[in-house]
């Protein structure tokens, strides 16, 4: 399929923040937008939308034939539903990428079969499965469930031995995989887009810090030396090659520093737009959300490069509150997501503040 022209209508599966950003995206390129949500979220304000269950294959199916091509904005699309989208238009990113996202072991399976270093870690179904796990990995470790985890959650952290029947009743028992605690200096992020004809094109790598387990900043220039982003960015670029990925990947990497023999251990991958590629909204000329619709689209991706310095700073719960102030603070970028309730932990919204490049 060539490009898809503007006028065309891009499908997103789900209604959160994301999508919303991707819809005013693909507005400005001139395309509409039609939402499939089983929820009523920000996106919903901004585009077309059908309420429906993600399990009603017969709507998805429908929907996606009013649509020109699917995509979507969490990597927790039942599988079964891409599969009835997938029937009638092509669903990009593919159901490769879906399937290795949403369960913790095959996505760390396919990572370290790329030949890239990834966090020590066993197969946990049980207590006893649990016992060996720590025997082998030892401790400080954490205990993921494979599926449905996001932000921290479905997790388990076990710094002695003797925790660990505590860890497995905090995850509900639910199948999971023990993962060594890895000595890292900082976090960072891999921003990598893959156009329909395999080229691919990356922004800047970000530092990125949590609080409780939710990201809190993303910072560009980021701490990485040169060759090691460059390093980074082709780990990603292998990562989405092997799923034949077309869109924006996001790949959380640890830093462990210059100095160690492993700089740089893969933890997870979105197979969407991600949260600690926010300031790419302010800080370059087309941002992770076009150049994600672009790929979708069949278009070549636009340029990744900085015109300036960036620290995204998420707006959590009652954070958002502090609108008045950040409206009136010069320079700062603010984008709301309007959600009515502050809840504790909710991502409300995130403001930019720029800064000119270093020459
Ligand atoms: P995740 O849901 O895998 O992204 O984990 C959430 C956060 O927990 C990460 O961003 C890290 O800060 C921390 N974390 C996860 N896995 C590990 C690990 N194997 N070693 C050290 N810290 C980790």
């Amino acid at each position: 399929m060539s490009a898809l022209p503007p006028g065309s209508t891009i499908g997103i599966l789900g209604s959160g923040q994301l999508g919303r950003m991707l819809s005013i995206a693909a507005a400005r390129l001139g395309f509409k937008v039609h939402i499939y949500s089983d929820t009523s979220g920000p996106a919903f304000d901004v585009s077309a939308h059908t309420l429906g269950p993600y399990d009603d294959t017969g709507r998805i199916a429908a929907w996606a034939g009013e649509v020109d091509v699917v995509t979507y904005e969490f990597e927790n699309v039942p599988l079964a539903a891409a599969a009835a989208a997938a029937a009638v238009r092509p669903v990009r990113p593919g159901a490769r990428a879906l399937e290795a996202a949403q369960d913790r072991l095959i996505e760390k399976r396919f990572i370290q079969s790329l030949g890239l270093a990834v966090a020590p870690f066993a197969v946990v179904d049980d207590m006893a499965s649990l016992t060996a796990a720590l025997e082998s990995i030892g401790t400080p470790a954490i205990l993921k469930t494979r599926r449905l985890g996001y932000d921290g959650k479905g997790q388990a952290r076990i710094a002695r031995f003797e925790e660990a029947a505590a860890a497995l009743e905090a995850i509900a028992g639910a199948p999971a995989i023990l993962e060594g605690h890895v000595k890292f200096e900082c976090e960072v992020s891999v921003l990598l887009t893959r156009a329909l004809d395999g080229t691919t094109a990356s922004y800047d790598v970000p530092l990125n810090t949590h609080v409780n387990g939710i990201l809190a900043t993303s910072t560009v220039p980021g701490p990485l030396p040169d060759a090691t982003a460059r390093q980074a960015v082709e780990a990603a670029g292998r990562i989405a090659a092997a799923l034949d990925y077309v869109g924006l990947i996001a790949v959380e990497m640890f830093y462990a520093g210059p100095g160690a023999a492993q700089p740089l251990i893969v933890n997870e991958f979105a197979p969407r737009v991600h949260n600690s590629g926010h300031w790419t909204l302010d800080a370059c000329a087309v941002c992770q959300f076009e150049n994600h619709i672009r790929a979708v689209a069949g278009w070549p991706i636009a340029a990744t490069a900085r015109h300036s310095d960036a620290v995204m700073t998420n707006l959590i719960g009652a954070d958002a509150n502090e609108w008045p102030a950040l409206a009136a603070e010069s320079g700062a970028c603010l984008h709301l997501y309007g959600k009515r309730d502050a809840r504790p932990g909710r991502k409300m919204g995130h403001v930019t503040r720029l800064k000119p490049m270093k020459m």
